[in-house]
């Protein structure tokens, strides 16, 4: 494989000769398959350990092995919330492995949008009311069944609305909005009130790793977030995409097919 770039040389606004830089990335695109088929091993031999720390941790937690005191259940609360951001982690790098590779197993049907809804407001009721944000539903009627992966569309509106609460202040409103799309799509969509998102950092947001520099609240994200949730969108002909205003919020949207329209 090779990529071309094509150079024009311009004199008193006539072209008078191009030169063109020819370069071979085959090089680059084995390693970038390398890395990804390293990705996703690695990601796969680390699920069975990580799940088996839970499952001590439970063993210990149980009061017929012993009881343990305050400090040392703290500290049993501790590893088994670091226990499970692992598990996100890797699932998460598991997924982006698989999607890079098109081999992402997905399982349509026909599903009605409110589920998806309701299985992410169940996900994230306690998150919200921790910081005491109101998440305002509005689902227009009469909304027809979308064709799409049922569990991998929620994981999608779960991410944004994890997003949109952890990047809005306490005791704001994020607005869950679900309505027809022209004549043959739904379009789910969540705005936040928060810090919202710089205009140059914003055609990269759903890159792989990408993080926006200086924000000090994300450092346990991977960036990978967006970057899988487009990548399943899109596996499902649908679109996704954002509108933010610095200091004033961003609004994340996606759409899926009605079933049927497919
Ligand atoms: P992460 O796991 O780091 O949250 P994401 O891919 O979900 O990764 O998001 C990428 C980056 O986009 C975040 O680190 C954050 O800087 C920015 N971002 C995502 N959603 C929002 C939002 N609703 N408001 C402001 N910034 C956001």
């Amino acid at each position: 494989f090779y990529s071309k770039a094509v150079l024009s040389i311009v004199s008193k606004d006539k072209v008078i000769g191009s030169v063109i830089i020819l370069k071979n990335i085959t090089e680059f695109q084995q390693m970038d398959e390398a890395k990804t088929n390293f990705i996703a091993t690695i990601s796969h031999e680390l699920k069975t350990p990580i799940s088996s720390i839970k499952m001590s941790l439970k063993l210990l937690e149980d009061s017929r092995i012993g009881a343990v005191n305050t400090e040392q259940r703290q500290l049993l609360e501790n590893i088994d919330e670091d226990a499970r951001r692992l598990l996100q982690i890797t699932a998460e790098l598991l997924d982006m492995a698989q999607a890079e590779t098109g081999k992402l197993n997905l399982h349509f049907g026909s599903t009605h949008p409110q589920n998806i809804v309701d299985y992410t407001i169940k996900a994230l009721k306690t998150t919200a009311e921790q910081k005491h944000i109101t998440i305002n539903v509005k689902c227009a009627q009469n909304l027809p069944d979308v064709h799409a992966d049922l569990d991998k569309s929620t994981w999608v509106l779960i991410n944004l609305l994890s997003n949109a609460i952890k990047y809005s202040h306490e005791k704001s409103v994020v607005d869950l909005v679900v309505k027809k799309h022209h004549n043959d799509e739904v379009e789910f969509s969540v705005e936040d009130h928060g810090r919202g998102i710089d205009q140059q950092y914003l055609s990269r947001i759903f890159d792989r790793y990408f993080k926006v520099p200086g924000t000090t609240t994300d450092q346990t994200g991977t960036g990978l977030g967006l970057a899988i949730a487009k990548d399943f969108i899109e596996a499902q002909a649908g679109k996704i995409g954002v509108e933010s205003e610095l200091g004033e919020g961003s609004r994340f949207y996606f759409t899926l097919k009605m079933a049927g329209k497919n």
